[in-house]
């Protein structure tokens, strides 16, 4: 839905300017989705196949432990099954969080959550966003590309989510990501009613003192997800919640139970399924060989927006906390040529590398490709770089990655071209 709502909308505003004129440019929204579904569908089929290759049993149903080594599985075609072990995994993840205090009642038509949201059947006219995270931005941008007006509620002062960088949240803030979006900041959403046709939200600020109600035809829940854990009889096994409902694990990802296991969103940490990829390798080499690492500090996040938004290691703000001292280089994709040519030029790239040392300790960046270019971070911050590895590293001209190059430059002395 991101890819194709970002060629529909390019087609709509941007074509022209490249030399390409389209007679006529119609919305196919019946056809958008069955292309989502179909790119939903095909992952799905290759894991079972991959299940099947590799002699793995795979078992269509609900679990629920009677023991700490058992457990029943209500077979999705009916009837049930018991499966025995010394090594369970919990990798159950996530649901999304209820509006607390029942205020705005989530029904999958008009009060969507992202699941409704990637299966609204019209374009809405108005919809209301509430929660400007990773869900809020990337959903509001489809829809605000299809023709919506789009309005992000967000409580907080900043958008984008917990781990962004200030200066990106305040780049996207001013003006990024929504073709015609606005945001409403230091606001919060107290409850929701239906009428004639539409979704009444009353709104308050944050600090209590404005009150003011929006209007909307569609409304987007997005304040976040919670571990989903219902059905386990997690008490039955031993395993230990914490007060936000995570599944308490140690560094060996092993619960209050030894012989249980637990990875992803179900547990601490970022809710992101390749954090959730790294934990499920090292959980079983832990199994087998008593050895296994995740480097979290390496673990990169992406906004799939336009510009895409990503970044890895540490904010200045938590570098500022922790008293570390360190240099910053940054450089402008308006000054990289291959941006430039594509005519794709807005967002930097930022290193932040410690000042004694040199060593990349964060990276961030806003711009086309970000959430590819990020890798090359993320190696960086694996191996140990410092900012004059990446600057005396060759890099092609001309490619989007010399943006890359030039800001570790500048976190270490000059950028050639700026
Ligand atoms: P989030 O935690 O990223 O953002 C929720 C936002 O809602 C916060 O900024 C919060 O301040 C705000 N909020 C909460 N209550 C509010 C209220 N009553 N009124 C106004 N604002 C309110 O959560 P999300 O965007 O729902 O995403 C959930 C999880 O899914 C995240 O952990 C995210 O990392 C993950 N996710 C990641 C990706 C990706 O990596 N591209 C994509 C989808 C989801």
């Amino acid at each position: 839905m991101l890819n194709n709502s970002h060629i529909y909308h390019q087609t709509l505003h941007d074509l022209k300017k490249r030399g390409i004129d389209v007679a006529s440019v119609t919305l196919n929204l019946d056809n958008m989705l069955v292309a989502k579904d179909k790119a939903v569908s095909g992952p799905r089929k290759s894991i079972e196949h991959l299940f099947k290759q590799n002699k793995v049993d795979y078992i269509r149903g609900a679990a629920s432990f009677v023991s700490p080594t058992k457990v029943t599985v209500e077979l999705l075609d009916g009837g049930k099954s018991e499966l025995e072990s010394n090594n369970f995994v919990v990798a159950t993840g996530s649901e999304v969080t209820p509006f607390p205090g029942g205020g705005v009642q989530i029904d999958e038509q008009q009060i969507v959550s992202s699941t409704g949201a990637l299966s609204l059947q019209t374009v809405p006219e108005k919809l209301v966003v509430i929660g400007g995270g990773v869900i809020g931005l990337e959903l509001g941008s489809v829809w605000s590309r299809l023709g919506a007006e789009v309005t992000v509620v967000e409580f907080l002062g900043g958008i984008g989510g917990a781990g962004i960088d200030e200066e990106i949240a305040c780049v996207i803030r001013l003006d990024h990501s929504f073709a015609s979006g606005k945001f409403k900041l230091h606001t919060k959403i107290i409850f929701a009613e239906k009428h004639n046709g539409k979704v009444l939200l009353h709104a308050q600020s944050a600090k209590g003192d404005k009150d003011e109600t929006l209007e909307a035809d569609v409304v987007l829940v997005a304040i976040g997800r919670r571990p989903y854990v219902e059905g386990l009889n997690l008490a039955a096994a031993g395993i230990e919640l914490d007060t936000k409902g995570r599944i308490i694990i140690d560094h060996q990802f092993n619960t209050s139970n030894k012989n249980i296991k637990c990875i992803g969103d179900v547990t601490f940490g970022t809710m992101l399924a390749h954090k959730a990829e790294e934990e499920g390798i090292a959980a079983v080499e832990y199994i087998k060989t008593g050895h296994g690492h995740v480097n979290y500090n390496a673990i990169p996040s992406v906004i799939y927006t336009h510009p895409e938004v990503s970044w890895v290691g540490k904010t200045e703000q938590e570098l500022k906390v922790e008293g570390v001292q360190y240099n910053v280089g940054k450089f402008n994709f308006s000054a990289n040529s291959r941006a430039k040519t594509n005519l794709d030029y807005e967002g930097f790239v930022k290193i932040i590398a410690e000042k004694e040392t040199d060593k990349v300790l964060g990276v961030h960046i806003i711009g086309p490709n970000a959430g590819e270019m990020i890798g090359e971070a993320v190696l960086a911050i694996e191996y140990g770089a410092s900012a004059e590895d990446i600057a005396r590293t060759s890099h092609a001209h001309p490619t989007l990655s010399e943006a890359f190059k030039e800001a570790a430059m500048a976190a270490y002395s000059k950028p050639i071209h700026m």
